[in-house]
């Protein structure tokens, strides 16, 4: 897995403020990942919108989450994403000690309490319900849906990348080989569902970007998914997939390859 940016931002910022060019915060997208926090010690900022930690200077949105749980008798902590009643109860108790963790990434780890407080890697948080209450935007995201749009919005404040060419739709030229070649690779099987459909039916299948970027097809960014996960994955993608003619096409691969899973 190929993760070498393009080039190094910091280099660049460099050299445009030697050539007397003002740089503003334009930074490269930093992961926070499972970092301990304490509440009261004023490194966290709780705006109306969410909630930022302060990255050598650098505001980044975050979510909280419990660091320690029983993941066996609870199943998984849920995530917070602004200064819901939860937190805020939190706050006025007394205890300067680390409870939450801090993270703006797909995978979190999580001291598993069940298990000697093994650190074990969760993904898929669900969403706090005073949070939800709170920002009802976010209210059937879950964590890694919620990071997915912290990495898109901070990319988009990152310095133009090198142009690629693209096409209409914001894909790269050779997407039509890359992506039928990924189907193929993949048999044709759904990563999520795992439902596998004739190769002449390969127009049930899709390339999805998991970072959201279309010029961005390095394999550990593609995923294999038919058209109904694919319209499912997440809000942007529920829109996108709400034209006619794309639901019709989710009724045709449901009405021939779903069958069995109809409830009656
Ligand atoms: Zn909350
Ligand atoms: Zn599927
Ligand atoms: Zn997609």
């Amino acid at each position: 897995m190929d993760e070498t940016p393009i080039y190094d931002f910091r280099g660049l910022k460099a050299l445009l403020q030697h050539k007397g060019i003002r740089v503003g915060k334009a930074e490269p997208w930093r992961e926070i990942n499972s970092e301990e926090v304490r509440l009261k010690e004023g490194k966290l900022e709780f705006t109306d919108d969410g909630i930022y930690v302060d990255d050598n200077g650098i505001k980044r949105q975050v979510f909280l989450y419990k660091r320690r749980y029983k993941l066996q008798q609870y199943g998984k902590p849920r995530y917070h994403v602004c200064k819901c009643s939860t937190i805020e109860e939190f706050l006025v108790n007394d205890r300067d000690i680390p409870e939450y963790r801090s993270a703006n990434v797909d995978t979190v780890k999580v001291l598993n309490w069940d298990n000697f407080n093994k650190e074990e890697e969760v993904s898929n948080l669900p969403l706090c319900k005073n949070c939800a209450a709170k920002l009802y935007k976010y209210r059937n995201m879950d964590s890694s849906e919620f990071a997915e749009i912290l990495r898109n919005a901070a990319s988009a404040k990152e310095p133009p990348k090198p142009k690629v060419e693209v096409d209409v739709n914001g894909y790269t030229k050779d997407w039509q080989i890359i992506s039928s070649s990924f189907r193929e690779k993949h048999n044709y099987t759904c990563e999520k569902c795992k439902v596998q459909v004739s190769p002449l039916d390969s127009a049930f299948m899709n390339v999805h970007h998991k970072n959201g970027d279309k010029t961005d097809n390095r394999s550990s960014n593609l995923q294999c998914l038919c058209v109904k996960c694919h319209s499912e994955i997440n809000p942007t993608h529920i829109h996108n997939f709400s034209t006619p003619s794309k639901r019709l096409l989710i009724k045709l691969f449901e009405e021939k390859y779903k069958k069995n899973d109809l409830p009656f």
